[in-house]
């Protein structure tokens, strides 16, 4: 078969991002998967973004990736959370029609150049000399590459709970991937863990009596997770509707003494699953048991689509067997006679521990092999297009010949995320917050492409007419932000006063409530680069003094990270390290004192003495 630059195996959110850039960047590349009809299939919830992970689908456009163009597709409805708090924390989110989301992804993948796309089940990889060659299929193929992704989400060894009976499937409705698992831990000889998540029951529309719910309407103004025209894309299928709303509803106490009264069917509890589920998106059953002093818990009815009537209850998932999940449902205010599409059930899988990744997702141990996504111990469709987009682009750059590259934790929560992931133990699914990151101010939504779009184009991820777009927004940005810094009135800059405008006001509004002679504000040309422009001056103005201190905090912390530890650096020979943090060094082998100095049980005295070998041996 033709040899390909790179082999992606999965057609999940990381796989198809990683595919993309690969492509992007030039490789020619090759996207492996079990069902073409499920290529960016939404397992769970159908949105996209969110507190955190609407600042890395933000990120990921600013490089030229897929997943803002495809939600912005798909969308049924945009928010943009945390308006009440300042525009720091603000968070973009898009509830999707899940079946539009696949079919646009699928088309921009098959319309990608230098890019093919088989349905397949990849059940081992060909390996000469310690070297991945290629990978083979279930079909008997084996198709030589030059470097591999691995993205094969929750499929491997995936189980599926439903109260006390268990099935294996990759998810609800696709089988597992159990040659691939035991390739990845018996063939190549890596760690591997198992965890857990789960999911709520769909139900349908007609059997909902949303009168007795809390109406939440799509916000009116039309905002989008792109920043850039499309002009060369092909037409994405798109959703027939962007008004849809939501509702709210509280679960009952009565739902609480169902979970209560049939809790011994839980497989969870009754220590069945063994998986590690995560703390941050309990279970119902986990709720009623860790937080009895909370009666009742609120719930999202999110729609799944324009075209179809089928439900999401967001806050409900549960393990629970398919009966009593019935009455819980019905024991919920308005859902008196809903009926289930779809039971909830929990998933476990196996992980790779991604302490054996470099900050580049490549495998330590086979110098062309990257994973991304779920398969790393993730869980979220952000988390795993972010990581995606970097497996891709650094499986290209190898195939090319070119050296790796990172995304720094200054950067970008992509950054944050993948440092957190090489460098900390994994416990349980990681998810991403805001309060992963230590410089919050600056990884904002707004200024993703500020931070970089510049990177991506100088990578090749980022088309030339994006990048222009973004240079003649950055030149205008530079050019009022510094009239703004150096005309004064009343003895005080423009930027200081226009600190006393609220919060996101429109630039109609904050043109009339001026507090200085609106002649003095330089000319902010009109439509969407003018609006993108105003909305930063807001944000400079209220951040400006933070933002300068953070800065300087990023600077010093810079200064460390080009510290760098060799790779073969033998930590036996520091002398006073004291044994866990010695053991922790050798596992994790950093590639920075800064990020040594991250990793738990690492203490400052250790990196001191680390610091001091270092420079002894250079
Ligand atoms: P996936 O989207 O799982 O994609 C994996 C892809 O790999 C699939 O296309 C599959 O066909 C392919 N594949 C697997 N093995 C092979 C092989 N051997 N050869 C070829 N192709 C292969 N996320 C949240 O943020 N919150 C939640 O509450 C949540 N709940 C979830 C509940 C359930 C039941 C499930 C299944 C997932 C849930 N998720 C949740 C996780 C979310 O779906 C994933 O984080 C996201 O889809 C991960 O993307 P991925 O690309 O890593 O993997």
């Amino acid at each position: 078969m033709k040899e390909y630059d790179v082999v992606v195996i999965g057609g999940g959110h990381a796989g198809c991002e990683a595919a993309f850039a690969a492509a992007r960047v030039g490789a020619d590349v090759l996207l492996i998967t079990l069902n073409m009809d499920h290529i960016a299939q939404m397992s769970c919830n159908p949105a996209v973004g969110g507190i955190a992970k609407g600042q890395v689908v933000r990120e990921i456009d600013a490089m030229g990736g897929a997943q803002g163009l495809v939600t912005d597709a798909a969308s049924i409805q945009f928010r943009m959370l945390n308006r009440t708090k300042g525009p720091a924390v603000w968070s973009p989110r898009s509830q999707c029609d899940k079946v539009v989301y696949q079919r646009a992804m699928k088309l921009l993948l098959e319309e990608t150049p230098n890019l093919d796309i088989l349905q397949a089940e990849v059940t081992g990889f060909l390996v000469e000399n310690g070297r991945i060659t290629g990978v083979e299929n279930q079909f008997g193929d084996r198709i030589p590459c030059r470097a591999v992704v691995v993205t094969t989400g929750t499929f491997l060894n995936g189980k599926l709970h439903y109260g006390m009976r268990n099935f294996p499937g990759g998810r609800a409705g696709d089988f597992p991937s159990n040659a691939l698992s035991t390739a990845l831990s018996g063939q190549l000889g890596l760690r591997i863990g198992r965890l857990k998540t789960g999911t709520p029951p769909r139900i349908l529309a007609k059997t909902i009596d949303f009168s007795r719910m809390k109406l939440q309407e799509a916000e009116g103004q039309e905002e989008e997770f792109c920043c850039w025209s499309r002009e060369q894309l092909p037409p994405l299928p798109h959703a027939r509707r962007h008004d849809m709303p939501c509702h709210q509803v509280y679960s009952t106490e009565e739902t609480a003494q169902i979970v209560r009264d049939n809790i011994q069917f839980s497989p969870m509890y009754q220590g069945v699953i063994k998986g590690i589920g995560t703390r941050y998106c309990p279970s119902f059953e986990d709720k009623v048991v860790r937080f009895p002093q909370h009666p009742v818990h609120l719930l999202y009815l999110e729609p799944e689509g324009a075209d179809t009537r089928e439900y999401y209850i967001n806050g409900i998932s549960t393990s629970l067997p398919v009966e009593v999940q019935r009455a819980m449902v019905r024991s919920i205010p308005g859902m008196e006679r809903a009926v289930i599409s779809r039971y909830a059930y929990a998933i476990e899988y196996d992980f790779l521990y991604p302490d054996q990744l470099e900050r580049s997702l490549r495998v330590k141990s086979y110098r062309n092999l990257f994973s991304a996504g779920q398969i790393n111990g993730t869980s979220g469709y952000e988390e795993a297009a972010g990581q995606g987009l970097v497996a891709g682009l650094n499986a290209s750059r190898l195939a090319a010949g070119k050296t790796p590259v990172e995304l720094g934790r200054d950067k970008s929560y992509i950054g944050v995320m993948i440092d957190d992931l090489c460098t900390k133990e994994i416990v349980e699914p990681y998810r991403l917050f805001t309060s992963r990151a230590e410089y919050r101010l600056h990884l904002r939504q707004d200024n993703a492409d500020l931070r970089l779009s510049e990177q991506a184009h100088e990578l090749g991820l980022l088309p030339e007419k994006k990048y222009r777009e973004f240079e003649a927004y950055r030149r205008e940005l530079e050019r009022v932000l510094a009239v703004c810094r150096t005309t004064k009135s009343s003895g005080k800059p423009l930027l200081v006063h226009l600190k006393d405008l609220p919060d996101g006001i429109s630039r109609e509004e904050g043109m009339a409530r001026l507090p200085f002679p609106a002649g003095l504000l330089p000319a902010i040309p009109e439509g969407r680069t003018g609006r993108r422009v105003w909305n930063e001056l807001l944000v400079e103005a209220r951040y400006d003094g933070y933002l300068q201190r953070e800065a300087a905090e990023i600077g010093r912390m810079r200064k460390l990270e080009v510290l760098s530890i060799p790779e073969d650096f033998d930590y036996s020979i520091v002398r006073g390290l004291a044994g866990e943090a010695r053991q922790k060094l050798e596992r994790v082998r950093p590639t920075t004192l800064a990020q040594a100095g991250r990793i738990d049980g690492v203490t400052p005295a250790d990196i001191a003495l680390l610091q001091v070998s270092i420079v002894r041996r250079s």
